[in-house]
């Protein structure tokens, strides 16, 4: 109880020292030292002491040596010495803040596209090759190892797909860890189809060296072609009897959905893999083993103008440099392919 007493008098006397001490602010003498150029009322103790005169004393400021000029935080640290997301550039120089740990990130803080990293996404090997539409260079872009599996062959790859993608949707059942709710902003019209994303067994064997067809084939209703998270990709018609355009109101957050049996799939371009990995990133392949870019190259945004009526065209890319047909996927109808392969297709089996 003495005790008790005694820091309860010690506190009291600590208050009404602390009342006097915030008193007058008018006067320079007991203004907060800190904000003072003037040495003349800093007091013997070293609390007031601001070694880098950014406002913050010493006792307080994280960052002792602010660089002249900046504006730093109540811990007295400026941007160019900070780096909140931890991804070794500092907050001055990050235009991507909040970048995922781990993330591999370039001079900007942004993340590097894997399109141009040399690093392997999958446990799939990249295979060097001499031949120029080898596809066998890109088999290791394919990467959600969980729902798929990639065997480079003498003259095919073989992919198969549990066509399970690695986002969420509102198309998996609510027990699933990646089921979310979703309704779709500003569209009157959309909405949940009835289906349910379901495994599938699907087995694409598709030409490793691609050449252009002699007699081009209309793609399939069904699967024409995966992508590298394992999703296939529909052409752009939809199910007998349903209009595509009308269809787009059901696509989830990723723009996916799934077929009355469970076929999950992509009709136009798969937001997920274009914001994980860069919006002119490799994106999988069609069946007659041509590859699959994003809407955007060199910068630029491409239109079905920039295309042929298979939707594609031939140029060198980061992984082809003496150059090959590829297809890009655009904003308008029919979105990844024109209706006829390019190439001779492979097949796929379920
Ligand atoms: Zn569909
Ligand atoms: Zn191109």
């Amino acid at each position: 109880m003495k005790h008790v007493k005694l820091l309860l008098f010690l506190s009291i006397l600590s208050l009404i020292v602390l009342f006097n001490s915030c008193g007058d602010s008018d006067d320079p003498a007991v203004d907060t030292p800190a904000n003072s150029t003037d040495d003349t009322t800093i007091d013997d103790s070293n609390i007031a002491l601001d070694s880098d005169n950014d406002g913050i004393a010493d006792s307080d400021d994280t960052c002792v040596d602010t660089p002249s000029g900046e504006t730093v935080d109540s811990s007295g640290c400026s941007d160019s010495q900070k780096d909140t997301d931890g991804d070794g550039v500092s907050d001055d120089l990050d235009n991507c803040e909040g970048t995922t740990e781990g993330t591999d990130v370039g001079e900007d803080g942004c993340a590097l596209i894997s399109d141009d990293s040399t690093t392997d996404d999958s446990d799939t090997e990249c295979i060097a090759s001499t031949a120029t539409n080898d596809i066998a260079v890109i088999a290791c872009k394919y990467y959600n190892d969980d729902a798929l599996t990639v065997v480079v062959g003498e003259t095919t790859i073989t992919i198969t797909s549990t066509n399970e993608p690695d986002h969420k949707s509102m198309y998996y059942a609510p027990s699933n860890l990646l089921y979310e709710e979703y309704s779709e902003p500003d569209n009157e019209d959309f909405y949940k189809n009835p289906n349910t994303i379901a495994a599938m067994n699907y087995t694409f064997t598709i030409p490793r060296f691609p050449e252009a067809a002699i007699n081009s084939e209309a793609t399939p209703f069904g699967p024409m072609g995966v992508s590298i998270n394992s999703v296939v990709f529909y052409n752009q018609v939809a199910a007998p009897g349903d209009d595509i355009l009308e269809e787009l109101n059901t696509f989830d957050q990723y723009e996916g959905h799934p077929t009355n049996t469970g076929s999950y799939h992509y009709h136009i371009e798969p937001t997920w893999l274009t914001e994980t990995k860069g919006d002119s990133t490799f994106l999988g392949l069609l069946l007659d083993g041509f590859p699959v870019y994003g809407p955007v190259e060199s910068g630029v945004t491409l239109t079905n103008d920039d295309l042929d009526d298979y939707h594609g065209h031939s140029h060198p890319t980061t992984h082809f440099p003496e150059g090959i047909y590829h297809y890009h996927i655009t904003a308008e109808l029919p979105w990844i392919n024109g209706g006829e392969f390019y190439g001779t297709p492979g097949t796929v089996t379920q």
